[in-house]
């Protein structure tokens, strides 16, 4: 296995997500490659935080002023320059971004603890999905990824969430709060809608509160995701039974007629 392969699966590993054969082959791989192992923390340390985040909390805005007056200056003493995303850059400063990214890592893990060093000394989780945002595109100098908002229907009013997609790690993952409590076998099922197509992704696990899917691949070509309420105790084959609890749309990775066939395709599913 080489060094990208490693990094290709990588996502996939600290999510517990690979084949026994993959996973053995990446062990391997680990085992007599510093480079990936040293990297291999980092993403994990990212991937952790995503279940736990965002309780809606408001901290007091001089706190919150003060962390972020702190970390830019952080990320100016580390960069030379206020963080930008690496998409954002032309091609030929890539690599210079990409060697620099170990420091910008950092300075987003930096970000990560002092948020849980606050969280512990508040007694509250996370600020607020403004705060996610602002670590995701940190984290996005290194580990790029996409979000996408996630809305709950008349079924799952209170719901809302993200979709998260690691685009190099081909890896996404799902975190909803607010979904309404189920009873007996039933199973919150997530799926990606393309027109009237719909590829189920599996079923959420639910802890305090927070469901959480993640699945390997990637939102390309999709026009939107769904959550659906299940019979179970297993997940519904090839299209939901059940009420579609929550939404959101995938836009901007698809055409232009992304957004109407999505509306379409959800006007069908409802
Ligand atoms: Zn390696």
């Amino acid at each position: 296995m080489t060094c990208q392969e490693f990094e290709e699966l990588s996502g996939a590993y600290v999510l517990g997500a690979l084949t026994p054969e993959e996973k053995k082959a990446m062990d391997e791989h680990l085992a007599q490659c510093r480079d990936c192992a040293a990297k291999l923390p980092e993403l994990q340390a990212i991937v952790n935080l995503l279940p736990l985040a965002s309780q809606d909390v408001e901290p007091a805005a001089d706190l919150k002023q003060r962390f972020f007056t702190q970390l830019q200056q952080e990320q100016l003493s580390t960069t030379g320059r206020p963080s930008r995303r690496a998409a954002i850059l032309p091609l030929s400063t890539r690599a210079a971004a990409r060697r620099s990214s170990g420091r910008t890592l950092r300075a987003a893990l930096v970000a990560v603890a002092a948020v849980l060093v606050f969280s512990a000394l508040g007694g509250m989780l996370f600020w607020n999905l403004s705060l996610q945002h602002q670590i995701a595109s940190l984290s996005a100098n290194v580990v790029q990824a996409n979000t996408y908002k996630l809305q709950g229907t008349a079924n799952g009013a209170s719901s809302q969430g993200e979709l998260t997609c690691y685009s190099r790690q081909q890896v996404c993952i799902v975190v909803m709060h607010g979904l309404p409590p189920i009873s007996g076998n039933h199973v919150y099922q997530g799926w990606l809608l393309q027109g009237k197509q719909t590829t189920s992704l599996g079923l959420f696990t639910i802890r305090d509160g927070t469901a959480t899917l993640p699945f390997q691949g990637s939102t390309k070509g999709y026009d939107a995701v769904a959550i659906s309420l299940e019979p179970g105790p297993t997940a519904t084959p090839q299209a939901p039974k059940g009420p579609v609890v929550a939404l959101g749309m995938l836009q901007g990775l698809a055409s232009n007629t992304a957004p109407e066939r999505a509306q379409q395709s959800l006007a069908d599913l409802l």
